[in-house]
């Protein structure tokens, strides 16, 4: 287990060539905002009303600790995510901060709040990349799934008025199952697009039920895809597809481990460790600082630096939880799948 201990040895370590990445993040996430003006049926999150969330410049000084104690790893990306990012005032404000500091920075955004002044700020800023979910290529269906109208064709305007600035992401439900092949030759085909992810339907976000249940919930079973011969039979071209592929990003491997999920998603064969902590970075909207959201926070960025955060014995706890951790979590499902 890689282990955070006082700032001089993680430098250290970083500086010998087998460990150039040793004590590195390769992913910070933070979550700008837990609000969200879409209306998802597969995430509860725009029920929401948070407030007092996470001051930019509390932001900004702990990017710029974490750039100026060499934390990041050279491939390292910013996600400025959410629930949604854009309802953050300064959202492009950050987004430059980070790039000023040559951090790779992706926004995540349903593209839902999309406009002209969006448009001209996502290329003043030097944001690298847009990450957005993209379920159907029937618009109604796809406005149905996020609940508001017009959705859909907000993606369409990104796609085209930012080529090769996007990155798709498809979850895979009920709703989709027969298209994600479709999906991915649409992708393929066009030139404006660079990247398509795909992820399983799992337990929405900010519902307060037993993790195990979520599908057989009534309000929800809608979501999960019933027939499972289609399901494999679907995945299994998608597969096939994928090995000459270009754009799309989730390994075969990932994609046969879906089958399995979505066969019996209660009895997972989990052989990975979690070892989240060794390359990912969560900073929570109120400033609380995670490797994974299930556990304690290490600290908080309003109450200590990040990096006095990062060397306390928190961590080293932590990680020794999230090793011993068993569960089938969303992010088990569909994030740190290890190959
Ligand atoms: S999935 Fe994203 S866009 Fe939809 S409600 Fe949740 S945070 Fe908002
Ligand atoms: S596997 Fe366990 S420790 Fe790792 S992110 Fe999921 S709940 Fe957290």
């Amino acid at each position: 287990m890689t282990e955070h201990a006082h700032t001089e040895e993680i430098v250290a370590a970083a500086n010998t060539p087998a460990a150039k990445n040793a004590g590195k993040f390769k992913f910070v996430h933070i979550v700008t905002t837990i609000n969200c003006p879409s209306r998802c049926k597969m995430c509860f999150n725009w029920q929401n009303n948070a407030q007092d969330e996470i001051e930019g410049e509390r932001i900004k000084q702990a990017l710029d600790e974490l750039h100026k104690n060499d934390m990041f790893t050279e491939d390292a990306v910013v996600i400025f995510g959410g629930a949604e990012a854009l309802l953050r005032k300064d959202i492009f404000d950050l987004v430059r901060f980070a790039e000023e500091r040559n951090l790779c920075t992706v926004v995540g955004t349903s593209g839902y709040l999309y406009n002209d002044h969006i448009a001209s700020q996502i290329t003043s800023s030097g944001l690298r990349c847009l990450a957005l979910s993209f379920d159907s290529l029937d618009p109604k269906k796809h406005n149905y799934l996020r609940g508001v109208d017009g959705i859909f064709e907000n993606i369409r305007r990104i796609i085209h008025e930012h080529p090769r600035k996007t990155s798709l992401t498809c979850t895979i439900s009920s709703y989709n199952v027969d298209e994600i092949c479709d999906i991915a030759e649409w992708v393929e085909s066009n030139d404006d697009l660079t990247q398509l992810g795909y992820q399983a339907i799992v337990m929405p976000f900010n519902l307060r039920e037993p993790r195990k249940d979520w599908f057989a919930n009534p309000a929800l079973s809608h979501l999960w895809p019933k027939d499972s011969a289609a399901v494999d039979a679907n995945l299994t071209k998608l597969i096939e597809f994928r090995k000459g592929s270009k754009k799309i990003y989730t390994s075969p491997r990932h994609l046969q481990f879906f089958r399995e999920y979505f066969r019996d998603p209660q009895h997972i064969n989990r052989n990975a460790t979690c070892r989240v902590g060794d390359y990912s970075l969560t900073i929570m909207n109120k400033g609380d600082v995670v490797f994974c959201n299930s556990l304690p926070p290490l600290g908080n960025i309003r109450e200590n630096s990040i990096m006095d955060i990062l060397t306390s014995p928190q961590v080293r706890q932590r990680k020794q939880q999230m090793l011993d951790c068993k569960i089938v979590c969303e992010f088990y499902v569909n994030c740190f799948f290890e190959d």
